[in-house]
């Protein structure tokens, strides 16, 4: 058995206690490659912020055996960013402080570490760009690059290649593999099954409880699928809340 890096106990998260995410349990292994995948609103996203434990379980628990410090995360649709008026090097710097916090300033040697990253997803020249001259999947590659700033042990990815070219996708997708070779461990929300399958072992298929979770290609079968849709299709978003409303 490998070594469980986070752990989820019967967890529900729920928005203002209307559950999104119901009853998930399972184990996140050390090192592991996993896709979270589901119909759209299955909860994909609440997942990951459970994780993270910007969304407290309401009920069960997500136990984490690292610190949530050594957690990296790219949320999905950081468009706006792209607006604002700073280089491309600054951008990417950005993940530094998020790794020092704010005060701790930035040390002698990340701009270097930032120049590295930039090369590593293939921006090398990039870092007196501004960011809103760049194109989508540019930008997509700066953020990747931000996030290797971080240094972390778990990166979480929400639909990182979504509205992203195909090279930009592969090249990325390269780096994923370099990131789990070099032993850390990802999870990545993801939408194409065939990309999944191909570069993905594990998957976590969701539909607001869990249908499946473990080898991709068993978890990505018809049957299970099906089941996602059928799931979705039943489930009600005005059911009551799980506990009943406290009076105002
Ligand atoms: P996915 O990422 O799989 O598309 P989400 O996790 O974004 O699904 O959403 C799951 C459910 O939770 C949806 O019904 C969505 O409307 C609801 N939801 C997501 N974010 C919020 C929020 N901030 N407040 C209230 N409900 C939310
Ligand atoms: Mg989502």
């Amino acid at each position: 058995m490998s070594e469980a890096l986070v752990s989820l106990h019967n967890v529900t998260l729920a928005y203002r206690r209307h559950p999104a995410v119901h009853h998930v349990s399972g184990t996140l292994a050390r090192g592991s490659l996993t896709a979270v995948v589901g119909p759209n609103g299955a909860g994909k996203s609440t997942l990951l912020k459970g994780i993270l434990g910007q969304l407290p379980a309401q009920e069960g628990k997500v136990m984490l055996h690292l610190p949530a410090s050594c957690i990296a995360y790219l949320p999905q649709q950081s468009a706006l960013e792209r607006q604002f008026p700073i280089t491309v090097l600054d951008a990417v710097l950005l993940g530094a402080w998020t790794r020092r916090g704010l005060l701790g300033g930035i040390a002698h040697g990340e701009r270097e570490r930032a120049l590295t990253a930039l090369g590593e997803v293939g921006l090398s020249g990039f870092a007196a760009r501004p960011v809103g001259t760049l194109s989508v999947g540019q930008f997509q590659r700066v953020l990747f690059a931000r996030l290797m700033m971080q240094d972390a042990e778990l990166i979480l990815l929400d639909e990182p290649f979504n509205a992203i070219d195909a090279r930009t996708t592969a090249d990325l997708l390269a780096l994923v593999h370099r990131w789990h070779a070099a032993g850390r461990t990802v999870l990545a929300v993801l939408h194409d099954h065939q990309q999944v399958r191909a570069h993905f072992p594990s998957t976590l298929l969701l539909a607001r409880r869990l249908i499946a979770w473990g080898d991709s290609a068993e978890v990505l079968s018809a049957a299970h699928l099906q089941a996602a849709q059928d799931m979705i299709e039943a489930w009600d978003d005005h059911a009551r809340p799980c506990a009943p409303e406290l009076a105002a």
